[in-house]
């Protein structure tokens, strides 16, 4: 995708949006500096629909703001210390999706009931349980990074969830695949379930074979467009 980082960072907030991960103004995608001078992301203060290139701003590592209008949010944090922590991955995803978080607060083992768990199951989603609270210093967000390791992202019962990839369009798609993947368990276990789900094997050759980035790339196109169509 050759896209300046600004006008990536409004599409990636709209398609979450059009994933249905916003609460009110909160959650936020993050985008690695291509010339290494921090993360860009959305400002503080508006919902993910409403981000326009004036409302995407460059953070130093510390959450200086370097470039751009606007106010940090608190938990720039999460995203600073997954990009220092993880050299593999140039995107991060911070949201507080309403079924994840549901499902978080259940401690039950997640299950790949449909496709959407796979990149999680490892043998289970990561769960991080220091705290509910915001991820407010760069300490917390280091036990963070230290929690998810190399996965794809993790749950944070009492607050929400956070998912990496590569770039922005793996990063997005994962936060809506975990998102998926607690919203179909939940429906499962409130109709008495679920007693069937993918064995180990199955999960390993979709763990293979599903989610590659051409994949994730389209999931990714379909969001940013059905977020376009919205506004
Ligand atoms: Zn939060």
């Amino acid at each position: 995708m050759a896209q300046n980082p600004v006008d990536a960072v409004v599409d990636a907030h709209r398609a979450l949006h059009a994933a249905g991960q916003a609460d009110l103004i909160w959650g936020h995608a993050a985008l690695r500096d291509p010339d290494g001078r921090g993360l860009w992301t959305k400002s503080a203060g508006w919902g993910m629909e409403e981000i326009t290139p004036e409302r995407v701003v460059l953070l130093a590592d510390d959450g200086t703001v370097l470039q751009g209008g606007g106010r940090r949010h608190i938990e720039f944090h999460i995203h600073a210390a997954l990009l220092r922590a993880r050299p593999d991955i140039g995107a991060t995803v911070h949201t507080h999706a309403e079924a994840a978080t549901a499902f978080a607060a259940l401690d039950t083992p997640l299950r790949p009931l449909s496709h959407d768990a796979v990149p999680f199951l490892d043998p289970d989603v990561v769960r991080f349980t220091r705290t509910g609270d915001l991820i407010a210093t760069a300490e917390l967000g280091d036990a963070l990074a230290e929690a998810i390791g190399d996965t794809n992202g993790c749950l944070i019962p009492g607050h929400g969830m956070v998912t990496v990839g590569a770039d922005l369009p793996a990063a997005v798609m994962h936060a809506a695949l975990l998102d998926r993947a607690c919203r179909i368990q939940l429906q499962a276990t409130a109709a008495g379930g679920p007693a069937r789900w993918s064995p180990d094997g199955e999960v390993a050759d979709k763990r293979r074979g599903l989610w590659t980035s051409t994949q994730l790339g389209a999931g990714y196109g379909y969001l940013v467009r059905s977020g376009a169509a919205g506004r």
